[in-house]
Formats: structure tokens, C-alpha cells, sequence
């Protein structure tokens, strides 16, 4: 009998390397990636009336209304597997989830010293089209120009300090409190998330592959 696709859950502070781990994961494990950041600031660029309600929350790096989050994923989250990036994000957006899909396979924590997100965010630089930048640890071959399409690189507003900070107090108190809601139902697999990325994608897919659960394959 063929095993269903996973439904995976990424959780980690803001920096810590979520969305490309979890873009990475969701193409070898051949399931949509849905980041709901990327989805918030699609609809912010696209000036919708949703779009227009969360773009001072994310300014201030506070979580956006529940109702905004719940209409902008609806029909995203259909019946076969996927990789989840930045939601569920609080203990009600985490229940909202239960019911709507009863149960998550895997929620995957990636584990990042706080000095170390604080040093990746305020390096973090992207273009229009979205590709992103490390100074340091990936920075582009010409400074300030995107190596894929040549246009100009910014910081987002909300990885400017004060926000950062904010954004950090938020994770730990109403994300972090998800490990133990996840623990509970057995399904947390906690992984290093220092070091170089590709090391860092090898570690999750080992950890997916491994016996027992939340093991996937
Ligand atoms: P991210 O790109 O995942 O860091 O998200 C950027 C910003 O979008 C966050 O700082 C929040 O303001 C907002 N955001 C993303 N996901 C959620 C969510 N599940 N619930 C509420 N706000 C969110």
C-alpha cells in the first residue's frame, strides 16, 4: 500500500534558516512548500485589501491577525502532503490546524543560538524577485546585485534591529511554546540548524528517514 505524501511542519525562530530548509525539503520530498510569510507579502506587494490590513503588523514584527492568516491560506492546505513555513505560529493557529487536517506528521525544529539569528537577519539582504543574500555567509558576487537577475538588493524592513528584537520576543512567547504542544503528540524531531545549509538539509532528510516516528519514509 502506498504511504500518504508527509504533512510537515517547519518551527524556529525568525533567522534560523526556516524558509530554505523547508523549500528544500518540500522539493526532494516532492510536496508543496507553503510559507506563509512569502504569501503575506505577496498580497502586501499586490496591494490587496488583506495585503493593505497585515502590512503594519509585519512592519512592527508582531504576528498578523488570525482572521487575515486564516483567509489568505484558504485552499492551500489541501489533502495530500506538505511542507508548512511559518504557520501555525500560535497555540490558535496551531489548534485551527488540528481540525482542519487532523494531525501533522512532523514538526520540525531548528536549532539556532539567538546571537546567531540576530547576526543573519541584520546581514540578510534580497531582491524584488526574492532571491536572498547573506552578507557574509552568501553574499553576491557583485555588492549589492542580485547574481540571478541583476537587480538591486534591500533589507527588509521588518530585519531592521528594533523589529528584529521584536520578532524574537514574539517567537519565544507565542511560538516556542508549540514544541511542547507538538511534543505531546510525538511528532517533534529537534535538529542542529547551525552551520552550512546543505549540512543542515542532510540533517533534516536523515532525521525524516530514520525509524520510528515522525519518520516519513
Ligand atoms: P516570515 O517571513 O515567516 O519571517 O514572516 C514575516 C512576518 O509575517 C512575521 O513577522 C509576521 O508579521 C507575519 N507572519 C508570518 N506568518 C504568520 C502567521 N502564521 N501568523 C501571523 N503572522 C505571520
Amino acid at each position: 500500500m502506498k504511504k500518504r505524501s508527509p504533512r510537515l511542519v517547519f518551527l524556529a525562530a525568525p533567522g534560523a534558516g526556516k524558509s530554505t530548509q523547508a523549500r528544500r525539503v518540500a522539493e526532494s520530498l516532492r510536496v508543496p512548500h507553503i510559507a506563509m510569510g512569502d504569501i503575506l507579502r505577496e498580497e502586501v506587494a499586490a496591494g490587496t485589501e488583506l495585503g493593505r490590513r497585515a502590512a503594519p503588523h509585519m512592519d512592527a514584527g508582531e504576528l498578523v491577525p488570525d482572521d487575515i492568516i486564516v483567509r489568505m491560506l484558504a485552499g492551500r492546505i489541501g489533502k495530500g502532503g506538505f511542507v508548512l513555513d511559518g504557520f501555525p505560529r500560535d497555540r490558535a493557529q496551531a489548534e485551527l490546524l488540528e481540525e482542519r487536517i487532523d494531525g501533522v506528521d512532523g514538526v520540525i525544529v531548528l536549532d539556532v543560538p539567538e546571537e546567531e539569528v540576530v547576526r543573519r537577519l541584520s546581514g540578510r539582504r534580497e531582491c524584488p524577485q526574492g532571491h536572498v543574500y547573506q552578507l557574509e555567509d552568501n553574499p553576491p558576487a557583485e555588492p549589492g546585485r542580485c547574481d540571478v537577475d541583476g537587480e538591486p538588493l534591500s533589507q527588509r524592513d521588518d530585519d531592521r534591529p528594533g523589529v528584529i528584537k521584536n520578532r524574537l520576543r514574539v517567537y519565544e512567547e507565542e511560538t516556542r511554546p508549540l514544541i511542547e504542544f507538538y511534543a505531546a503528540r510525538g511528532v517533534v524531531e529537534q535538529v542542529d540548524g547551525t552551520g552550512n545549509a546543505d549540512a543542515v538539509t542532510e540533517r533534516i532528510l536523515d532525521r525524516l528517514r530514520a525509524p520510528g516516528p515522525p519518520s516519513i519514509t
